[in-house]
């Protein structure tokens, strides 16, 4: 392989907006069988919007939204911007923690707020009423979240997220590369399946903790197959390390970006089939 041949490559990607960190990236892209995709903000824009609060307490559902807007306007979480985004005045937030992969939580108006999955809640030993676990499973694809304050689920949030308009095309290029597609989600099953089904995605993987999707792809991995994870790393960036190959939409995080071999900075799933191409390409003009 001449040196000038895979900078070439590289230069090349570039101007495709396929950021390639070096060479052996290059090597990495060309050997991938495997895409494992993150659903939020990889295969969803990642953009998104509350449809409903609920209440499951004695308390109004705009005091549901604030407390939960409270602790979520510290979040770099999609669902926490929009949690945010969606209260009118954001009341102040002291000890604000992130539950990587699982929620938040924090003091707000006196009271521990805590916000996220049915699972978070039997982490922290708050137990989820069967009114508010009815709810969850019947939002079908939309993703919701659950509020509780004081040691008490009081409400319920749900939310919708778009599916990229591009990925259904860019699934169907991989397929047509030889490349089988993986979704791995935290999110449920439900909604997991909801989105594979909309953009044809083969497999899916669901209710995984961020170190689970690093387990995941290390199955993969055990299994032979050449993995690539691609990720917009608001919790990917283990999972990212862990694959063969790890892709970082643009616009995730920065420990998205210093995990990943390759960077799509066009923030467009396309962007995986055409590396995958262009790496081939350059090498198969090298040997
Ligand atoms: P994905 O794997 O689809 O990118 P994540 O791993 O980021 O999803 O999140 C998994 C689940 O954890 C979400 O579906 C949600 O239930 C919960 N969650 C994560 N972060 C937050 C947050 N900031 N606020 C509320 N819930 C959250
Ligand atoms: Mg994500």
């Amino acid at each position: 392989a001449t040196p000038t041949a895979l900078m070439v490559g590289v230069a090349r990607a570039a101007q495709l907006g396929i950021l390639v960190k070096g060479p052996e990236a290059l090597e990495a892209t060309r050997a991938v069988d495997t895409v494992v995709l993150d659903k939020t903000g990889t295969v969803t824009t990642g953009r998104m919007e509350v449809t409903r609060t609920r209440s499951f307490a004695d308390v109004d559902e705009q005091a549901v939204l604030r407390w939960a807007g409270g602790v979520e306007a510290a979040s770099e979480h999609p669902i926490g911007v929009a949690i945010a985004a969606a209260c009118a005045d954001v009341p102040a937030v002291t000890g604000f923690e992130a539950l990587v992969g699982a929620g938040a939580r924090g003091e707000v108006e006196g009271a521990l707020v805590v916000v996220g999955s049915a699972e978070l809640m039997a982490r922290w030993d708050i137990a989820v009423p069967s009114t508010a676990a009815g709810w969850l499973s019947g939002l079908g694809p939309a993703t919701g979240v659950l509020v509780a304050r004081g040691g008490e689920v009081v409400g319920g949030i749900a939310l919708r997220d778009t599916v990229r308009p591009s990925a259904r095309g860019a699934i169907a290029r991989l397929h047509s590369l030889g490349l089988r597609t993986v979704l791995l989600t935290g999110d449920h099953e439900a909604v997991a399946r909801a989105v594979a089904a909309e953009i044809g995605v083969g497999d899916v993987i669901a209710n995984v903790r961020p170190a689970d999707k690093v387990a995941a792809v290390e199955r993969l991995r055990a299994q032979g197959r050449h993995v690539a994870m691609v990720g917009d790393g608001i919790n990917d960036g283990p999972a990212l390390a862990a694959a063969d190959l790890g892709m970082a939409i643009a616009h995730g995080s920065d420990i998205a970006a210093q995990a990943a071999d390759v960077i799509l900075v066009r923030d467009d799933l396309d962007a995986v089939a055409d590396a995958v191409l262009l790496a081939g390409r350059t090498l198969a003009t090298i040997r």
